[in-house]
């Protein structure tokens, strides 16, 4: 079969390997359609060191049922899929509490056991969960960056109302803003530096959007708030100015969510959080939200469609990352079809 193999940094060519075999308890699937995420595309460069060579990246995808290893029950072949990419052992104190998207054991499909960058990927048959009819490939690429966005609205404590600020609007971010929309935000101000992602905000649901490059953020949203600050902001890039923003921007007694996850370590402006009394948490993946993006996929109560930018095939990923990776692709959703 196809697949992009990250061989180094800058360097993940499409490569003829052996398909898969599907281990017992495992179905094969044949991927349909595979989103390109900001953390594949930070890991190719090796910036993050959240991506080790040897992987086939994608964690983003759905596809059908192609074969079943022995022991399967839940699914047949033919059947449509979404894989849930966190593994986890199903046995420890966190996915005993009912978190496993913090199992202390936790392996991730298209991290650290090769995903969806590849025609076929094998899974445990547990993480393909059914993908309604009413749902597109295309949509099915953007269930797992919507269950993030989902987990990081519910982790946030909203009245209806509230005044929320985004910072970044890449996927997650604007992603973010459709969860907000059903949260019951009130106002919502979403931060980034491309005008491009700023409209699709603005399109989305966003009320206010501030153009990072020319305007100080965070006086911009304490002169939209009157000097209030936002009741809650959400930080999705995870790099020290937009991380010191999310806390400078938040009105006392405020609550700001973290949910970026680029560079290991930021500075914080820790004084403020603690004389202005900010609560201060981080969101990472999700746990039922998974299920719930698929419902409100097949529901139709959220429309992802506008975030993807560019379809291609597995052949043309490579310039695709690589022109992403080095910013001159403003795409905010590749989706590649296998
Ligand atoms: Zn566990």
């Amino acid at each position: 079969m196809r697949a992009l193999m990250f061989e180094a940094p800058w360097q993940m060519p499409l490569r003829e390997v052996p398909s898969p075999r599907p281990a017992p308890g495992e179905v094969l699937v044949r991927v349909r359609a595979a989103g390109v995420c900001g953390s594949d595309v930070h890991g190719f460069t090796g910036s993050t060191g959240r991506r080790s060579p040897g992987v086939v990246m994608g964690h983003e995808f759905c596809g059908t049922v192609e074969a079943l290893g022995e022991r399967v029950e839940r699914h047949r072949v033919g059947d449509r899929v979404v894989v849930q990419p966190i593994v986890s052992d199903g046995t420890c104190p966190q996915c005993r509490a009912g978190r496993p998207n913090l199992c202390l054991h936790r392996r991730g499909i298209g991290w650290s056991v090769n995903g969806g960058y590849a025609e076929f990927v094998s899974v445990p048959e547990r993480n393909a969960l059914p993908l309604p009819a009413e749902v597109s490939w295309h949509e099915g690429a953007l269930v797992e960056p919507l269950a993030v966005a989902l987990h990081a609205a519910n982790l946030t404590p909203l009245e209806v109302g509230d005044t929320v600020a985004v910072l970044g609007a890449g996927p997650v971010g604007l992603l973010t803003v459709l969860a907000l929309r059903l949260r019951g935000a009130g106002r919502v101000i979403v931060s980034d530096l491309s005008p491009h992602r700023l409209d699709l905000a603005r399109r989305l649901g966003a009320d206010e959007v501030i153009h990072a490059g020319g305007t100080d953020p965070v006086e911009e949203v304490r002169r939209l708030t009157v000097g209030h600050g936002a009741d809650a902001v959400l930080e999705v890039v995870g790099i020290t100015a937009t991380v010191r923003q999310s806390v400078q921007m938040c009105r006392n007694g405020g609550h700001v969510t973290w949910v970026g996850n680029s560079a290991p370590t930021v500075e914080v402006p820790m004084q403020e959080v603690v004389t202005r009394e900010i609560t201060v948490r981080g969101a990472y993946a999700f746990v039922d939200e998974f299920a719930r993006a698929v419902e409100l996929l097949r529901s139709k109560r959220v429309d992802v469609t506008p975030l993807i930018e560019r379809v291609a095939g597995l052949e043309d990923g490579p310039e695709l990352i690589h022109d992403l990776a080095r910013g001159s692709l403003d795409a905010v959703k590749v989706v590649l079809e296998p």
